[in-house]
């Protein structure tokens, strides 16, 4: 392929990063190449990764590569789901790794800012080690901020603390002719004029590269609880949920989880899951300022599931009961990362979920695959897994390519198509990245879609930003 990296423009780059900070190389560059989405079909190889230490850097670059039509992939944890930060076709990678300084907490306006390279891991430790909180918690802490504001992250929290778009002021962006700009600030209200703050949250590095941002803390979380809950059905389940919900009792999270999952994570954790009656477990965590209002609130939570059908409850009320819970659940994902294909990301109208997932189920029978289902039951978020193995008691029996990749294109259809007709949308929290792009076309009015793209073609006039992402 013919490439725009000529020596002169290699030779320009270089003088912008410095030494450390231009890689060519194949071999050091090839994990630049792929996120978390685990086909490597979508992975291509950039022709030259940029680590920028500056935002003046990042502008340099982007200059340049308007002035020469060089496609730029910004890239933050490449934890993505859905190939997001995989470059263009004779393209650069823009690593925002170098550009990783807390610059400040702000105890007076309780507000951080933070550079684009901060992990969530990072992020986390200096916003507790100043007494503050940053409730969201997507799964992967190696995420950096940059990425998580770009593809509006969520997780299991948002029912109670919402997603990362709540919390981010400002940013720090620079567009892709070059032109630094601060959208919003330490303010909390702003109704002047558009709000580009809110565009550029989720727009999963097409508008712009964000190369710093000013972030809402929250008083410190003092004490938490996880209540496990199982029921004979998911609909006995997932009925429990409004209910909770309208009785005021704020659970920082309900997740629905699945138990052929539990099994095999149980097994490679060696820890125990606390039930293994009935077919579906809520998963209830609590936060409180006293364990006595913790008390108070998992006896009214354990009032409300008993009361709709639930089989038993069990709380983890000790350190050790709850990291022993919390670790199965975050660690789902590890132990069936080796045998899933792709993690359906359909946000639905909660009271969806029992009749999505039976149609999910009867998918899988249809086509012969395992699609293990679970998620966040509160917000209507739900992870159906599209698998290349069969479960058998805690094991994962592969199954042959030949057997599952003729199906796997007719099965995601089927699925978005049942989350489509109930009201839901391809994307609650992963984005659309190259992996869910056709099923956004195929379920957004077309208006819309003329509308974003007339959005991009103001903000990117030369189309070099992440192109070929979202449509
Ligand atoms: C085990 C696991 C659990 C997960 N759990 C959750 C979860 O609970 N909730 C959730 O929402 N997600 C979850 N994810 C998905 C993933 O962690 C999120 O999508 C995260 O926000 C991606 O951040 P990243 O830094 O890794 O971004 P990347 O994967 O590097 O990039 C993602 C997108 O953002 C763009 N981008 C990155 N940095 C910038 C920047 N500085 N400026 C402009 N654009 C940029 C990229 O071009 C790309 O389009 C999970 C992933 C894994 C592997």
């Amino acid at each position: 392929m013919d490439t725009k990296l000529s020596p002169a423009v290699l030779s320009e780059l270089a003088t912008i990063v410095g030494a450390g900070g231009l890689q060519t190389d194949p071999e050091k560059i090839c994990d630049y190449g792929h996120d978390e989405f685990s086909l490597r079909d979508i992975a291509r190889l950039p022709e030259a990764v940029l680590k920028p230490a500056t935002t003046a850097e990042v502008s340099a670059i982007l200059k340049l590569a308007s002035r020469e039509g060089i496609p730029v992939t910004p890239r933050g944890g490449a934890t993505g789901l859905c190939g997001g930060c995989v470059p263009a076709p004779g393209g650069i990678v823009l690593s925002l790794e170098r550009m990783n300084r807390v610059v400040e907490i702000d105890a007076a306006n309780q507000m951080a800012v933070v550079e684009a390279g901060v992990t969530l891991l990072e992020f986390y430790k200096a916003v507790e080690d100043k007494g503050f909180a940053f409730p969201p918690h997507p799964g992967d802490e190696s995420a950096m901020i940059g990425g998580l504001i770009a593809t509006n992250a969520g997780g299991s929290r948002a029912v109670k603390y919402g997603v990362i778009r709540n919390y981010v002021r400002g940013l720090e962006v620079v567009l892709p002719r070059g032109d630094v700009v601060a959208l919003g600030g330490k303010i909390v209200k702003n109704s002047s004029g558009y709000n580009l703050l809110q565009l550029m949250i989720g727009s999963e590095g097409t508008l712009g590269v964000i190369t710093r941002a000013t972030i809402q803390l929250l008083p410190g979380i003092k004490h938490m609880r996880s209540l496990v809950i199982p029921y004979e059905t998911l609909e006995a389940a997932i009925d429990t949920v409004p209910v909770l919900l309208q009785k005021n009792l704020s659970p920082l999270a309900v997740e629905f989880v699945d138990r052929d999952v539990i099994r095999i994570t149980e097994a490679l954790l060696r820890k125990r899951w606390p039930c293994s009656s009935g077919t579906t477990d809520l998963l209830v965590i609590l936060d409180a300022a006293t364990e006595a209002e913790l008390d108070r609130l998992s006896e009214e939570v354990a009032a409300v599931c008993l009361e709709k059908g639930a089989i038993d409850v069990f709380s983890a009320d000790t350190p050790a009961k709850q990291n022993e819970v919390l670790q199965i659940r975050s660690k789902i994902y590890e132990a069936i990362k080796s045998e899933t294909v792709e993690i359906l990301d359909i946000s639905l109208p909660r009271a969806e979920i029992p009749a999505h997932v039976k149609r999910v189920w009867e998918i899988g029978r249809e086509f012969g695959l395992w699609l293990p289902t679970f998620g966040h039951a509160a917000d209507g978020n739900v992870h159906t897994h599209i698998m290349k193995a069969r479960p058998e008691g805690a094991a994962m029996i592969p199954v042959p390519e030949s057997e599952w990749r003729p199906k796997f294109e007719a099965v995601r259809a089927a699925i978005y198509e049942d989350g489509r007709r109930r009201g839901g949308v391809v994307s609650g929290e992963h984005g659309i990245g190259l992996v869910k792009r056709d099923y956004l076309a195929r379920s957004t009015d077309p208006v819309l879609i003329g509308l974003m793209r007339g959005l991009k073609a103001v903000f990117d006039p030369d189309g070099i930003l992440n192109p070929g992402k979202i449509f």
